[in-house]
């Protein structure tokens, strides 16, 4: 038996007994399904919660990534989808692990709401992996900024958390000037005018001159949020913005 070998079946061992002390004494529930944890050392969501999120999948629109109707419907060479070819965006491409329902959604509240900031780092291992492409040559990720009043009120930015296990250097470049109501409350044609002018640039903006950015947040919604911090980017001189988000609420083609 190799020392290294040992080490290991010594660690399993305590684990597996630290999650059967765990789970009688404290029986601490699944933080997404509410569930009993059989493993609580593997963190505060159960494995089943975790395989039940489904991925956004092949074709997604090029700007967005909103799944696409098929590929019949996509009008070669733009990859877009009908929203995204009506308007020209500031933010190039933009990923999610998933649609923003189910155990992600759940996830997200647990992460948010409820302060369980270690579900960061696996969120965020998710995030590298359906967003390769979009981190792929990024100079820095900047998280969207919470407003002081709710960050001090939260006690974190939850974007900031999952940007910090991304593998990219951190950029606060942006800070929230005006408080917003929070996106998802609002009709999709008010959501630009609530985020317009509620962005600013911070010192650290001046070092992202040209550089490749990708704006990190927990969920995106019609994407207005990302595109006004997108747009503070571009006239601070950053060479393109892309996007990564934990979640996306879809927007389904009718
Ligand atoms: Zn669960
Ligand atoms: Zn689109």
């Amino acid at each position: 038996m190799t020392p290294d070998w040992r080490r290991r079946t010594a660690d399993w061992r305590l684990r597996t007994v630290c999650d059967a002390v765990l789970s009688v004494l404290l029986a601490p529930a699944c933080a997404a399904c509410g569930a009993p944890l059989e493993h609580p050392t593997r963190g505060p969501v159960c494995e089943p919660c975790w395989s039940s999120i489904l991925p956004l999948t092949p074709p997604l629109c090029d700007a967005c990534g909103d799944p696409l109707p098929s590929w019949r419907a996509i009008s070669v060479p733009a990859f877009r989808c009908a929203r995204c070819r009506r308007m020209t965006r500031p933010i190039r491409r933009c990923r999610a692990i998933g649609e923003y329902d189910g155990a992600l959604r759940a996830i997200l509240h647990a992460l948010k709401y409820d302060g369980r900031r270690s579900l960061a780092r696996p969120l965020a291992s998710r995030m590298r992996e359906q967003g390769a492409a979009i981190l792929e040559g990024a100079d820095a990720v900047v998280p969207v900024p919470l407003h002081p009043s709710r960050r001090r009120e939260r006690g974190f930015n939850q974007a900031h958390d999952l940007a910090r296990h991304l593998g990219v250097r951190v950029s606060t470049a942006l800070e929230r000037v005006r408080p917003t109501v929070p996106q998802v409350s609002l009709a999709a044609a008010r959501r630009h005018r609530n985020v317009r002018d509620a962005f600013a640039p911070t010192r650290a903006a001046a070092a992202l001159s040209g550089k490749i950015v990708v704006l990190v947040d927990d969920v995106s919604t019609t994407g207005a949020t990302l595109d006004a911090c997108a747009r503070v980017l571009e006239e601070n001189g950053v060479g393109e913005v892309r996007a990564l988000t934990a979640a996306r609420v879809v927007t389904r083609p009718r």
